[in-house]
């Protein structure tokens, strides 16, 4: 699956907010849009006013961004979204949010989510207990996420295993720091996506 392999701290100074695309270093003084906190590029600095078309479509790339997701499979899971009972809106942000990728980054074992996409993809967990490797499996209420035994012997993965202890994961995961697994308890609900994005907005754009 093709994804962004660009400079990452770039999209956070074009969307103007901290996306939290590179772990630690969010969180350090090294940020970029802390040092530079305007838009990249010749004309970064110049003020312009949005239109709302504009406004619409910088929600809709910050949700992309934050969980990685490219163009087409975004309006997929609009598409889906839309067919499914309730809020079109809180049902995209729940879609994305239960992504298998996003679901190890939640828990912990991963800081970012690029780094969960990789483990997931290089087969560092088991979900059910069985082989799994596809970062947008949607997973569900019940299922299981747990890091592979000998997956425990990269250092990365060990040092990150390590501090799970001291992670806050969200109410609706069950975290086993024993077992080095997390299972979802519930679906999470908008109260619980703590992203930077209004998803009313994304629903305006698709619906023009
Ligand atoms: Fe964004 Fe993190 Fe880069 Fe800061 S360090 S600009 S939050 S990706």
């Amino acid at each position: 699956m093709a994804r962004y392999t660009g400079p990452v701290c770039r999209l956070c100074r074009r969307e103007g907010v901290k996306l939290f695309l590179k772990g630690d270093r969010c969180y350090s003084g090294k940020c970029a849009i802390e040092k530079r906190s305007y838009a990249p590029g010749q004309h970064g600095q110049r003020r312009s006013k949005q239109s709302e078309y504009g406004l619409q479509l910088r929600e809709k790339q910050k949700a992309r961004r934050i969980y990685g997701v490219l163009e087409g499979q975004f309006e997929t899971y609009f598409d889906k979204a839309e067919r499914k009972k309730g809020v079109t809106g809180e049902n995209l942000l729940v879609l994305l949010e239960t992504r298998f990728d996003n679901v190890v980054y939640r828990a912990g074992f991963a800081s970012s989510r690029n780094q969960a996409r990789q483990f997931v993809r290089h087969n560092h967990f088991t979900l059910n207990g069985k082989k799994a490797n596809i970062p947008s499996m949607e997973l569900k209420v019940g299922d299981v996420i747990q890091l592979k035994e000998k997956s425990k012997d990269s250092a990365l993965i060990k040092d990150l295993a390590d501090n799970l202890g001291s992670k806050n994961p969200p109410a609706w995961l069950e975290l086993d720091v024993d077992n080095l697994s997390a299972k979802i308890v519930r679906m999470p609900s908008k109260e619980d996506i703590d992203i930077p994005v209004e998803e009313q907005m994304i629903v305006e754009l698709y619906s023009k």
